[in-house]
């Protein structure tokens, strides 16, 4: 079996796994904005009783996961988390984007054969994703790579808004739930969530104008995308990509597009453990069954 585990901003899981099934999961509150110092002991102390079980351990984390280093961007701090866990666990690690993961598990377990080539979008908090090109996952050893939330857009006759990663107009800036929130907020004069726009305000003629833009930001990324990867399917997920309205009317506007920039857009098949289960496939492609 592999330990699974999945490091988030907000909650961690972990879960034994077998043959892409979980077996046991635990879930506990996330201290990647407290204390990263801990963080390694907390994972090891979360799969007790274990380890003897298991021949590997897979880890989807969000932030920029290289080879042997994760950097947390929310946090500005990064760690040594492949040696640390092999230490602590007395097994081979694997490390890897979350959004990257679940791209892994789309790419493993869609129902019919594919092409080799899968772009997997998350629009939630932020924007992510993960590249499996010619069946191999897209990865960078200091782990920039495949953020495809930070790819520029263009935007006509629009004032350029400014990303926290120092650029501006990408992705993450213009259609990510916060980004979505941010900007409804100052539409309708009070703090709402992107999931409150969605559900109250969806006739009021600005907010009406400001899920085009995104959902045009979301259509330019798949473009740019598409002539870069080559690829036929794009599989687009997360809390606001999954939503009826961001499917609807992306898969409209993509039809709009030049033949070449043509793809299939589909919703994710993996389910809500997408980043365990994919972590865990790709362990087993890279290090074997044990
Ligand atoms: P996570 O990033 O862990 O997926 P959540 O799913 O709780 O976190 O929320 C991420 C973002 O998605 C938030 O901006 C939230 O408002 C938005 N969101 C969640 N559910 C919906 C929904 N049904 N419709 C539109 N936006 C949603
Ligand atoms: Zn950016």
């Amino acid at each position: 079996m592999i330990i699974a585990i999945d490091v988030g901003g907000t909650k961690i899981s972990a879960a034994l796994v077998k043959d892409s099934k979980i077996i046991e999961i635990r879930k506990v509150e996330s201290i990647v904005h407290q204390d990263l110092a801990y963080l390694a002991s907390y994972l090891i102390n979360l799969c007790e009783g274990w380890t003897e079980q298991a021949y590997s351990v897979a880890v989807a984390c969000s932030g920029l996961v290289g080879t042997e280093r994760v950097n947390f961007l929310s946090a500005n701090d990064s760690l040594p988390l492949k040696l640390q866990l092999e230490t602590g666990f007395g097994l081979p690690v694997v490390m890897l984007n979350d959004a990257a993961a679940a791209a892994w598990a789309e790419y493993s377990l869609r129902p019919n054969p594919l092409d080799s080539t899968l772009v997997y979008i998350t629009v939630s908090t932020g924007v992510g994703g993960g590249i499996v090109q010619n069946g191999q996952l897209v990865m960078a050893a200091d782990g920039f790579c495949a953020h495809i939330g930070h790819m520029s857009v263009s935007r006509p006759e629009l004032p350029a808004i400014e990303c926290h990663c120092g650029r501006f107009n990408c992705a993450e800036a213009l259609a990510s739930g916060t980004a979505i929130a941010n900007q409804a907020s100052s539409i309708v004069n009070k703090a709402v969530s992107c999931k409150t726009v969605f559900n109250e305000y969806g006739c009021h003629p600005e907010i009406v104008q400001l899920l085009e833009q995104a959902t045009d930001a979301i259509v330019e990324l798949i473009a740019n995308i598409k002539a870069l990867t080559g690829t036929g399917i794009v599989v687009l997920g997360g809390s606001v990509g999954s939503t009826h309205l961001f499917q609807e009317r992306i898969k409209k506007k993509l039809k709009a597009l030049p033949t070449i920039y043509q793809v299939e857009l589909v919703a994710p098949v993996s389910g809500e453990h997408a980043d365990l289960i994919g972590a865990a496939l790709y362990a087993d492609s890279v290090i074997g069954c044990g």
